[in-house]
């Protein structure tokens, strides 16, 4: 039997927000998630930046999305690099295309997923880690198609 991912250790993880990234997180602590999306010409940009890379505008809306996504591309890591980490292992940090926001790609975590069943291309939702400092943070996990 494979083994099945998990989830980095809260207390390494401390959230820090700006103007730009602060909606984001807002929405994230309800369970909705949403990407930065240009006011004026509509594109999508993930990370949230304070200038749109197609316009330059820094008008931003933030619409919700299904919480779907393809898994872009993923790594397994099995080795803690600090003590902290053995108990968290393995873990698998993941980039997810998210196509219902022109296919911008989120840094994120796939959790509870059998290791061998990891495939590029595969389809995923999101999960939500709830901290015990009352962040959110967007994981996912596969979508089973069977
Ligand atoms: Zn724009």
């Amino acid at each position: 039997m494979s083994e099945i991912s998990k989830a980095p250790p809260p207390e390494l993880f401390t959230l820090t927000t700006d103007q730009w990234t602060k909606p984001f997180w807002e929405a994230a602590a309800a369970h909705r998630l949403v990407a930065p999306k240009c006011g004026c010409c509509s594109t999508f940009r993930m990370p949230p930046t304070p200038f749109c890379p197609n316009c330059l505008s820094q008008a931003l809306e933030w619409p919700e999305l299904s919480g779907h996504g393809v898994l872009y591309s993923y790594t397994i890591v099995a080795r803690a690099i600090i003590p902290e980490m053995a108990a968290h292992l393995p873990y698998v940090p993941a980039l997810v295309e998210l196509p219902d926001a022109g296919g911008v790609r989120l840094i994120t975590n796939i959790v509870g997923a059998p290791l061998d069943a990891l495939e590029i291309g595969c389809p995923v939702e999101v999960v939500w880690d709830d901290r015990p400092d009352g962040v959110s943070i967007p994981c996912f996990r596969l979508v089973r198609t069977d």
